[in-house]
């Protein structure tokens, strides 16, 4: 059973679609705020953290 307040396996972003380091996937450039990491308003990108990139999963096939 999950432990809901463990969140060692949560995304670390919005936009993540996996934590860091899962196998399968990768870092890509958050399409929100194209790697700038900020909105156009100069507020840190609420997809990606500020970071200005996302964890995604790579295309399999
Ligand atoms: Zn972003």
């Amino acid at each position: 059973m999950p432990d809901p307040n463990s969140n060692a396996n949560a995304p670390t972003n919005p936009g993540d679609e996996a934590p860091a380091g899962t196998p399968g996937t990768g870092e890509d450039v958050c399409p929100a705020c194209s790697g700038s990491g900020k909105t156009g308003d100069g507020q840190p990108c609420p997809n990606c953290g500020g970071s200005g990139t996302i964890v995604e999963a790579i295309g399999g096939g």
